[in-house]
């Protein structure tokens, strides 16, 4: 390889990710208000070629990302196995495996791997930058998310 090639090859491109955001009290918290910086982040994930999914382990929220003018970015709904995350997937209808979920439930994160997001939220919260920030390291991160075989089964 010539050392041309090897420079291009170093060029990573970002991986396209499928992330998993929860509802209550990691987008919106009690007081029904939107956390900080959702639409940014949204818009920058859509940007950076990734899909956004929605769920919630009490229903389908697409009315809550209508009322917050969010609904142009979400590809689809689901709701979220609450307990054998990765075996209700199938019948919960979600037909991948999520690469990235953002939950405040960290059963959730410790299943399918992201970011445990604090359930309160101050006026000054810039958790869902952090956020951002590691799904750019991960997508451009060339090890598998999943050392579990079988963890990067691909979509039909
Ligand atoms: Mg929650």
């Amino acid at each position: 390889m010539s050392e041309a090639e090897a420079l291009v090859s170093d060029e990573q491109k970002p991986r396209p990710l499928n992330v998993f955001f929860d509802v209550d009290n990691t987008l919106i918290m009690w007081n029904g208000k939107l956390r900080n910086h959702t639409r940014d982040v949204f818009t920058a994930l859509k940007d950076a070629g990734h899909t956004i999914y929605v769920w919630s382990g009490v229903g389908i929220r697409q009315w809550d990302m209508k009322r917050h003018d969010l609904d142009e970015f979400v590809t689809d709904y689901f709701i979220k196995p609450l307990e054998k995350h990765h075996e209700k997937l199938e019948s919960l209808g979600v037909p991948m495996v999520p690469d990235f979920v953002i939950d405040d439930h960290k059963s959730v994160v410790d299943a399918f791997g992201g970011y445990h997001i604090s359930d309160e939220a101050g006026p000054e919260d810039r958790e869902l930058l952090d956020v951002l920030n590691m799904i750019n390291v991960f997508a451009l991160d060339e090890r598998e998310p999943s050392d579990e075989p079988g963890g990067g089964i691909p979509v039909e």
